[in-house]
């Protein structure tokens, strides 16, 4: 049983080490795979951003030369000065977008090329604006007409369009796409988590069901023990140790409480022949039928212990009086002398010598019961064997020595 249980605690231990392995695992895979996902989630944020700003300054360059042109528009047919309030607005807040749209696109090579393109087409336009102006200012409206009919400012303009235009769809393209990454990564970022969290709570439910496990056979081996620790393993029957334990379960927590206790302690005559004609294990053997026998004839509520390699005792806890108790003694002579007669052809003299004490009478204290009935036993062998004695505890009575009645 002993290397039964060592083997089981050993796998229980693997089973363990193994166990809190994968949950240190599965924890990690848990922390790293949030880490990673975060970040990317956090780029596509920062994408989506950067997006966001190039879409807004991109939008701003094609409003400031609208304003502008349609501030020129204004000018140059109504010959309205305030018209020249937008223009100029849009001229200025023109190179400060451009520059602004600059530095947000600076990190994509394409777009950088793009808004180089728009940055000239830009700087044409402006030109071309500027000259009407100045043409219509300096009287000459009708030049600043035809110098707009040639449709070289229109041509910028489209030229800006078309770029602008290549550039918004280029950035919303990101946008998008950063967006949708964000959003599945959320999504199966979450489902896997909640996956690891499954398998992590699968394998701690599995280490609280292999630790209850354990536990449970660890106490089934410590009841075990302790059966076999109060067991005698040859007969069955209780061992020395249990059946000390009884008797000082016996001692009285009180007088009031104190009943009568009777102990018999029995010692098989001529056991050692067995032993020595047939070997040890017919000794066993006999042992053991013995043991039986006179089990079958204790009472049931008394116990009946080996405490020695032929010796058993019986405890009556509750025996009223002697004659109860001789002829209990009586009947163990007869079912040992039956075994005897039986086992080997009757070939070797068994009995047994039985000694008797009570408490409180014979003997002073339920301690003192297992000394006063093993010296009367031997006065029970001294007069013939395969008889009883009752002993009486040194100091009682009329003499110092065991006073010995039949
Ligand atoms: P007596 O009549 O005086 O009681 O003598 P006996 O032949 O019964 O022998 P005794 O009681 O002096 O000794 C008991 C013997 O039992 C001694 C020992 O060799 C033997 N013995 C002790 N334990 C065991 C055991 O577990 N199995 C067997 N087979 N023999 C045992
Ligand atoms: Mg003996």
């Amino acid at each position: 049983m002993l290397s039964r249980l060592s083997r089981s605690a050993n796998a229980d231990r693997n089973r363990f080490v193994t166990l809190y392995a994968a949950i240190v695992v599965g924890l990690l895979v848990a922390a790293g795979m949030f880490l990673y996902e975060a970040r990317i989630i956090v780029d596509d944020g920062l994408r989506d951003e950067e997006a966001f700003a190039v879409l807004g300054a991109a939008n701003r360059v094609l409003h400031n030369l609208e304003n502008a042109e349609t501030g020129q528009r204004g000018y140059l047919l109504t010959g309205d000065e305030s018209y020249l309030l937008p223009y100029r607005q849009g001229v200025h807040d023109l190179d400060d977008t451009v520059l602004h749209l600059q530095r947000v696109v600076a990190n994509d090579e394409k777009s950088v090329e793009l808004v180089q393109r728009i940055e000239h087409s830009k700087t044409d336009k402006v030109t071309e604006l500027a000259r009407s102006i100045e043409l219509a200012h300096s009287g000459n409206r009708a030049a600043a007409i035809t110098l707009v009919q040639t449709n070289e400012g229109r041509q910028y303009m489209d030229s800006l369009r078309g770029d602008l235009g290549q550039l918004l769809n280029a950035w919303r393209e990101k946008r998008r796409v950063a967006t949708r990454d964000a959003h599945v990564r959320l999504v199966y970022g979450t489902a896997a988590l909640a996956a690891v969290a499954v398998f992590v709570c699968c394998l701690l439910v599995y280490t609280l069901f292999i630790q209850r496990r354990a536990f449970a056979r660890v106490h089934a081996y410590s009841a075990a023990l302790d059966l076999e620790a109060a067991q005698d393993s040859l007969t069955g029957l209780p061992n020395r140790r249990r059946l000390l334990a009884a008797i000082d379960a016996l001692a009285p927590s009180s007088p009031d409480d104190f009943q009568r206790t009777g102990l018999l302690y029995l010692d098989i005559d001529g056991f050692k022949s067995v032993n020595d004609a047939l070997g040890h294990s017919a000794g066993d053997a006999l042992l053991r039928r013995l043991a039986e026998a006179l089990r079958a004839a204790t009472p049931e509520q008394d116990m009946l212990a080996r405490v020695g390699g032929d010796e058993f005792v019986l405890l009556a806890a509750d025996c009223d009086d002697d004659e109860q108790l001789r002829e209990l003694a009586g009947r163990l002579i007869a079912r040992v002398r039956e075994v005897g007669d039986k086992e080997y052809g009757g070939r070797f003299q068994i009995g047994v010598s039985i000694g008797i004490a009570t408490c409180p009478d014979r003997a002073d204290s339920v301690a003192q019961l297992l000394d006063v009935a093993d010296t009367a036993m031997y006065a029970a062998k001294q007069a013939g064997r395969s008889t009883y004695r009752f002993g009486t505890s040194a100091g009682r009575g009329v003499s110092n020595v065991v006073k010995l009645t039949r």
